[in-house]
């Protein structure tokens, strides 16, 4: 949900007015009644009455809102759409958005800088993701995770192996962690070994190779088919020993890097876990499925793509405190007097997740959640 009883309260504070589809909140926990007394209006799902006044509309999943939604049409040129657009590539979507005169964020390319923490989407649900992949590939192993020392004799802690070491993957190693078990982890970029160990993980050093993949603005370059075999060569015998794997290495706008093959899962101890959070770009590991959990080798492989779906009251908290920040932001930016939002392109924040722009800026009041 883009806007919860508490973020209503703190927009509305800012002189926004909020409108609320009925029911909207209801699959995270968030009532009617709760946005009602926050001082939101509740509109109802269908029809396009209030579309047409409406200024900025936030949403979770924008770029099937642009594409679902008959109302979007009935927005006024210069409205700002705000939400997850799916930018890389999406030319069509683009073109869509812009043929009606709309502006829009994607909330996926806000710059990776400190004083754009507060909004950033990416991080606080890649969090929730890390976390609950380790929960569920416990649940999932025929193993205890911590050391335990019992009459029958000591059970040895479980050997996790993570790969990828961005905000997912860091919060899966805490996680791992604090429920006892041993944590290996595997990154290109050589800043993350220190935040491994921080954490006590430890960091599997890359392979040694002349060409290394490198990064560009915290992020991950793509790295060459020779790099990622010599990775796996590597990474074979760590899997052979792992209980559970947590698959979350990304770059961004590409496949994910193909980190698992088949060969390697039968090295694997049947009875282990992975679980491949970057199966919505074609995955870590090969055969993972997106939102279906399949058995290889008598390893499970657990295709998690929408894991803060099932976090969902506190996926969507903050979330919709990232984008209350956003349009606080943008809000601040934006003279009283002025009729219109402003979107100050020489801002890094608004230059960098500004996905279309209509020329003239979208009118000053604001509402709309989705
Ligand atoms: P991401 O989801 O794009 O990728 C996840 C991880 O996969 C990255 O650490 C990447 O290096 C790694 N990876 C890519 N190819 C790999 C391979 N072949 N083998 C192993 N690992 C591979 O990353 P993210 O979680 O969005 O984070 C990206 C960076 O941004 C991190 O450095 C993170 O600390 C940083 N960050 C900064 C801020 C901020 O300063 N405001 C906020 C959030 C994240």
């Amino acid at each position: 949900m883009a806007a919860t009883p508490e973020t209503v309260r703190r927009l509305a504070a800012r002189g926004c007015t909020l409108l609320v589809e009925r029911g909207a909140g209801a699959a995270s926990g968030y009532d009617d009644a709760d946005y009602s007394e926050a001082g939101a209006e509740l509109i109802d799902a269908a029809g396009s009455d209030h579309w047409s006044g409406t200024d900025v509309v936030l949403a979770v999943q924008g770029a099937d809102l642009a594409q679902q939604r008959a109302e979007l049409a009935a927005l006024r040129p210069g409205a700002l759409l705000l939400g997850l657009l799916e930018p890389h590539g999406n030319d069509a979507l683009k073109q869509q958005l812009e043929q009606r005169g709309l502006s829009a964020m994607a909330l996926e390319l806000l710059p990776r800088i400190s004083r754009a923490q507060s909004m950033d989407v990416l991080s606080s649900q890649a969090n929730i993701a890390g976390y609950k992949a380790v929960l569920l590939a416990s649940a999932a192993l025929d193993r205890y995770v911590p050391m335990l020392m019992t009459a029958a004799g000591t059970i040895q802690p479980a050997r996790a192996l993570i790969l990828g070491a961005g905000v997912a993957g860091l919060q899966a190693l805490a996680t791992a962690r604090r429920l006892g078990a041993v944590v290996y982890v595997s990154d290109v970029r050589p800043a993350a070994k220190e935040q491994v160990e921080s954490l006590g993980g430890r960091f599997i050093d890359p392979p040694q190779l002349e060409e290394q993949p490198g990064e560009a603005g915290g992020y991950a370059k793509q790295a060459t088919e020779d790099f990622l075999a010599a990775q796996r060569r590597q990474l074979t015998e760590q899997l052979a020993l792992a209980d559970m794997v947590i698959c979350t290495a990304q770059v961004p706008g590409r496949q994910a890097p193909r980190l698992i093959d088949d060969a390697m899962l039968q090295h694997m101890r049947p009875g282990s876990v992975v679980v491949d959070l970057a199966v919505a770009q074609g995955g870590n590991c090969e055969g993972s499925c997106p939102g279906d959990t399949v058995i290889r080798h008598g390893v499970q492989l657990i295709g998690a793509d929408a894991l803060p779906c099932t976090v969902a009251n506190h996926a969507s908290a903050l979330y919709a405190r990232n984008v209350a920040a956003l349009l606080e932001h943008l809000l601040a930016a934006t003279p009283e007097q002025a009729t219109a939002l402003q979107l100050d392109l020489e801002d890094p924040i608004v230059a960098g997740c500004l996905f279309t722009r209509h020329a003239s800026p979208a009118p000053a009041a604001v509402g709309g959640a989705a």
